[in-house]
């Protein structure tokens, strides 16, 4: 679809420290970026406000997380209406790190996404298999639930990207082939064209994640339904202007 603006993240996951910062920023002032692509970089909470006051304009500022109150006794987590407070538009709800190492389920995810999203944020939401459900043959099980999960909860979808990462892509080298990606992406598209709406189908970005890099972006970047990437570990490094610029 070429009516989908291409959008890539950079998960910084729990990296970087103000030096780091300083520099990852200076590559980004230098890009130069691609126009036609929305940049989004997604940094450690403590950071926020350092990276929305001195990054450049034409990238946009993501929180790793949020929880789905205004305020209140939740030690140690940060809500909605404090990213908005600092200007921070975007969050990335349901990272496998999340639903992994902390155990968050669907339903909480979901929960933090409809939050999130009457609270006027965007939403980069994270889905995708485990090796185990991929040789199991759940992929497309798997991606739906996440997804459906999300769905019986929110009703617009303007706001959100899809992130599918298959979790054996991630942090591993091993890169989902362009066309196991695209595969994932036309059926999760399909799905959402049935039980969603065809107009969501048709105007929902899904970003593909997991061990991009400036060497297999442009092959990715190619297909119909990969409309850009959430990137980890490149995002901390020069390359991440390559990644964003790989529809040029
Ligand atoms: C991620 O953290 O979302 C990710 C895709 O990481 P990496 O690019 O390092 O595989």
């Amino acid at each position: 679809g070429m009516a989908r603006k291409f959008v890539v993240g950079g998960n910084w996951k729990m990296n970087g420290n103000k030096k780091q910062i300083d520099e990852i920023l200076g590559f980004l002032k230098t890009g130069p970026l691609n126009a036609d692509t929305e940049v989004i970089v997604g940094v450690p909470a403590v950071y926020l406000d350092y990276v929305k006051c001195n990054a450049p304009p034409n990238v946009e500022v993501a929180a790793q997380n949020c929880y789905k109150a205004e305020k209140g006794a939740f030690t140690g987590e940060i809500s909605p209406m404090m990213l908005k407070d600092i200007g921070v538009c975007w969050v990335i709800l349901g990272h496998s790190e999340r639903r992994q190492i902390f155990g968050e389920s669907d339903e909480l995810i979901a929960e933090k996404v409809a939050f999130a999203l009457e609270n006027g944020l965007k939403v980069i939401a994270c889905i995708g298999e485990t090796l185990n459900e991929r040789e199991a043959g759940k992929t497309e099980e798997v991606v739906f639930r996440q997804t459906q999960a999300i769905a019986d909860k929110i009703k617009d979808w303007t706001n959100v990207v899809i992130a599918y990462e298959p979790v054996w892509a991630i942090g591993t080298g091993k890169t989902a082939t362009p066309e196991q990606a695209q595969d994932v992406h036309k059926a999760l598209r399909c799905y959402i064209s049935e039980k969603i709406s065809p107009n969501v189908a048709e105007s929902v970005r899904i970003q593909y994640g997991g061990s991009v890099t400036a060497a297999n972006c442009k092959d990715l970047g190619a297909k119909p339904d990969i409309d850009g990437f959430l990137v980890g570990g490149a995002s901390l490094k020069p390359e991440f202007v390559q990644i964003v610029n790989a529809r040029q």
